[in-house]
């Protein structure tokens, strides 16, 4: 049996819960120390991330009117979904109602010109809540799985 709240890697008991910027959640090894200096952790580096837990939003669902939640994927993409909907790991078949819709990234067009090729920066937020500014040639060839256009990127904090 594993103890939940020991550290698998060294057996120091684990810290308290901490959520990221973004929303997740997740348990250090008490004897891990983050150091913003050097963006590292030093002693041990065992994380636990722990699921994301729901959010009931007051929206309703358009389907059948129930209240719909914010959950995040194993991708950490996060969609709504209607509150009635739930899944059977067993039977492996969803139940209740199925209607859900993606978060997208929200893009908003700035004044600013990318330093790299002088075409027009773009402000936007990932679906996991990180904010950049891009440069507005950039896209995503879904078909060969490449970047396209102009690779600047600004990360926002
Ligand atoms: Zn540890
Ligand atoms: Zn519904
Ligand atoms: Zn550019």
């Amino acid at each position: 049996m594993e103890d939940a709240n020991k550290c698998p890697k060294c057996g120091a008991a684990l810290s308290e819960i901490v959520t990221t910027k973004s929303g997740k959640r997740l348990q250090r090894c008490s004897t891990g120390v983050w150091n913003r200096d050097t963006n590292t952790t030093e002693g041990c580096d065992f994380i636990k991330w722990l699921p994301y837990e729901p959010e009931t939003l007051d929206e309703k669902c358009p389907k059948c009117g129930a209240p719909l939640l914010i959950t995040m994927t194993r991708f950490n993409k996060k969609m709504k979904k209607c509150s009635t909907n739930s899944w059977d790991p067993k039977t492996k078949t969803a139940s209740g109602c199925d209607f859900f819709e993606w978060i997208k990234p929200k893009v908003e067009e700035l004044d600013e010109v990318c330093p790299k090729c002088q075409n027009h920066l773009v402000k936007m937020e990932t679906a996991s809540g990180k904010r950049m500014k891009k440069c507005s040639t950039s896209g995503w060839d879904k078909e060969n799985h490449m970047a396209t256009g102009c690779d600047y990127i600004e990360w926002l904090k």
